[in-house]
């Protein structure tokens, strides 16, 4: 009897081990097989990549596109071309209506009497000067300091928004984030307390004498005064002649205006997936760039990853199971009505989105992505880490605004009541010179590094590839 049961024992013992050593083997085996994918993505990218050249024509050959322009309709048009040249199931142009704002051709600023010039660069959607602009000028650190300063202070002048970005803060993007406000609300605070124009300190920690543009909108509260970016060097100039002459008087020109709403297009590409082709992974950059430099890093690089996606799909012979859908985006840049038209389009559609991932933080270095997702979803995909460590891009981080502007309408609107556990992603590179660039005439092919931009593509299809097999 006690032989017996012994026996029993061990007989449940070798099948414990037995069914640890098959569950050890699987498990093994699934990761060994994601490394092996994974590694054909990156070789993929790095040997054979189309990245960087496509970067290079959209730069050279299609220039900035800013919404509303020919140059945005170029660029509508070489997207297409492109995608229609490569080997996906669908190619279209999803129409949306977009903000036309011109620049004009004045935009000068300078100090009254001594003739200082101010380098500045009319904000997105301001209004112009109508003649000239002639005041003295108050400096605030931020709008959270206009009430500090008070309306008998700011009243009938510039205000110059003077909040630098903090040197001590290691990722550069939350230092943006920090300050932004600045730009894109400071004209309609400022108005409220009787000031009648504003300049804001360019969002870079560089001191450079490029005013790094961006947008900004009114509130229909306040009265409408121009505003512009001034470049770091500028401001810091015009803070040490304030410093000699306190009174001095600032001269702001400008005949930027809105014009009617016009046409344009978000480009839109497709494999279909072979087992869940209902199920959709938007993965997507935007097309439109700001007037000044090429958008290369913003975001002629999301474009790029975007596009090469499809790329590396193919050359690894990957068939989806989920359908992969590209989506250029139009006029992220000053109203985002591209990515709302989109998420519009799928609500009516009533689709249903596993992921919807955006690039558009530059093509500097991968290091992660940032995540929205339900806690449960984020812990798997945090579980992928050991397997993009090899290429350093291994950082996901809980994010709670999302993924970036032309994915998010999709959750605030539409797919994420079809999927309540949808994922929401941001690709995450390295940040510590992208606003050395961004929106600045500096942002150009010639400041992207290939190696960089393509390790970024290989990260992004690593990841599309890990979450599309396992969801
Ligand atoms: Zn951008």
């Amino acid at each position: 009897m006690k032989h017996l049961l012994q026996l029993n024992f061990s007989n449940k013992n070798i099948i414990i081990l037995f069914l640890l050593i098959f569950l050890k083997i699987d498990s093994y085996s699934q990761f060994e097989k994601d490394s092996i994918q994974i590694r054909r993505i990156f070789d993929m990218a790095l040997e054979n990549g189309q990245a960087y050249k496509n970067l290079r024509v959209l730069c050279k050959e299609v220039g900035n596109r800013f919404t509303g322009t020919k140059q945005a309709d170029s660029a509508v048009n070489w997207g297409y071309n492109l995608l229609k040249s490569m080997w996906v199931d669908t190619v279209y142009k999803m129409p949306v209506m977009v903000p036309r704002w011109h620049r004009g051709n004045i935009q000068r600023a300078y100090i009254y009497h001594d003739d200082i010039k101010l380098n500045i660069t009319a904000l997105g959607g301001s209004v112009g000067t109508k003649r000239k602009i002639k005041a003295n000028v108050v400096v605030v650190n931020g709008i959270e300091d206009l009430e500090n300063v008070g309306q008998k202070n700011i009243k009938g002048k510039i205000v110059l928004f003077n909040k630098p970005f903090d040197p001590k803060t290691i990722n550069v993007f939350e230092s943006y984030g920090a300050c932004v406000n600045q730009r894109y609300s400071g004209a309609s605070q400022a108005a409220k307390y009787g000031a009648v124009g504003v300049l804001v300190r360019s969002m870079t920690l560089q001191k450079d004498n490029h005013p790094h543009a961006g947008s900004m909108s009114y509130s229909d509260q306040n009265n409408k005064i121009p505003a512009a970016a001034i470049s770091t060097e500028h401001a810091d100039l015009l803070l040490e002649e304030m410093r000699k002459k306190p009174n001095l008087r600032v001269v702001m020109k400008m005949n930027c205006k809105t014009l009617p709403d016009v046409q344009s297009f978000n480009v839109i590409a497709e494999i279909r997936g072979e087992t869940e082709p209902e199920t959709i992974i938007t993965v997507g950059g935007h097309l439109d760039s700001w007037d000044m430099g090429e958008g290369a890093h913003d975001d002629g690089a999301g474009i790029v990853h975007s596009i090469e996606l499809l790329n590396l799909i193919k050359a690894n012979g990957y068939r989806p199971k989920h359908t992969i859908r590209v989506v250029l985006f139009m006029n992220e840049e000053n109203g985002a009505r591209g990515a709302m038209e989109y998420a519009k389009w799928v609500k009516l559609r009533g689709e249903k989105h596993l992921m919807a991932l955006e690039s558009d933080a530059g093509g500097h270095t991968p290091r992660g992505f940032a995540i929205s997702a339900p806690d449960s979803i984020f812990n798997i995909i945090s579980g992928y880490k050991k397997l993009l460590e090899p290429y350093g891009c291994h950082v996901f981080k809980k994010s709670i605004w999302g993924g970036g502007v032309d994915i998010n309408p999709l959750k605030l609107d539409s797919a994420v009541s079809v999927n309540p556990n949808m994922i929401l992603m941001g690709f995450i590179p390295d940040s510590h010179r992208y606003f050395d660039y961004h929106h600045a005439e500096t942002d150009v092919f010639e400041n992207v590094h290939k190696r960089e931009l393509e390790l970024g593509a290989g990260a992004i299809g690593a990841i599309v590839y890990l979450i599309d097999k396992n969801f």
